[in-house]
């Protein structure tokens, strides 16, 4: 029928090993989920947002596009996390990048791909925005992985500008920003930048209220 049995094998593995080491885990999550953490990532396989921080199917809510880019027009990103704000009530947010990103490589190098050129038309404005920067380092992989810092503060940024983060400050609920990058090189994540956990730290200009 399929010759993706081996993935069904894998899957009838895997539930069995959490059943006998959490009898009545899966009932118990069909019943609600209650995560703290929203996970804003890149999609390229070697990120898997689980694994990397091992939670366990219901503890990380979790979005994933090419380059995690924040685009406040973007329906998909924004309902996202409005559901996780204003009915999971999560208390973090993390826009975690990777190093060596395929995506922000893209914005870097300006080449026509396609339609992804204009998904990350936002991180080649980033780009500009710090050239100076960008250029004066000379080794290629090291300018790359400056950009995908840079993406990620971006990003974070874009995420509190937004009214979904505001207005819930507003009606003080708690709810933390960071910026994390992750190493595929060596699967470690790092914080890149003060976590934003109130409209203080917001740019007048950006501020809703
Ligand atoms: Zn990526």
């Amino acid at each position: 029928m399929t010759d993706l049995n081996h993935l069904f094998e894998n899957n009838a593995r895997w539930a069995e090993k959490i059943q006998k080491e959490q009898p009545g885990f899966f009932e118990a999550l069909a019943k609600q989920q209650a995560p703290e953490y929203l996970w804003i990532g890149c999609s390229d396989s070697r990120v898997p947002a689980n694994e990397i921080v091992d939670l366990m199917p219901g503890e990380l809510f979790v979005h994933r596009n090419v380059a995690n880019i924040v685009i406040h027009t973007d329906l998909n990103c924004m309902s996202v996390m409005q559901f996780a704000v204003e009915f999971l009530k999560v208390k973090h947010i993390m826009v975690t990048g990777h190093y060596g990103c395929g995506g922000v490589k893209a914005a870097l190098e300006g080449r026509q791909l396609g339609l992804v050129d204009y998904w990350v038309r936002a991180i080649r404005d980033v780009y500009y925005a710090h050239k100076e920067t960008i250029d004066g380092i000379s080794n290629p992989t090291e300018q790359l992985n400056r950009l995908c810092e840079l993406n990620v503060m971006q990003q974070v940024a874009n995420v509190s500008h937004t009214n979904i983060i505001q207005n819930a400050w507003k009606r003080g609920q708690e709810l933390t920003i960071h910026g994390w990058i992750y190493g595929i090189h060596d699967g470690r994540v790092r914080n890149l930048m003060e976590p934003i956990s109130s409209v203080d730290q917001v740019p007048e200009q950006y501020r809703v209220y």
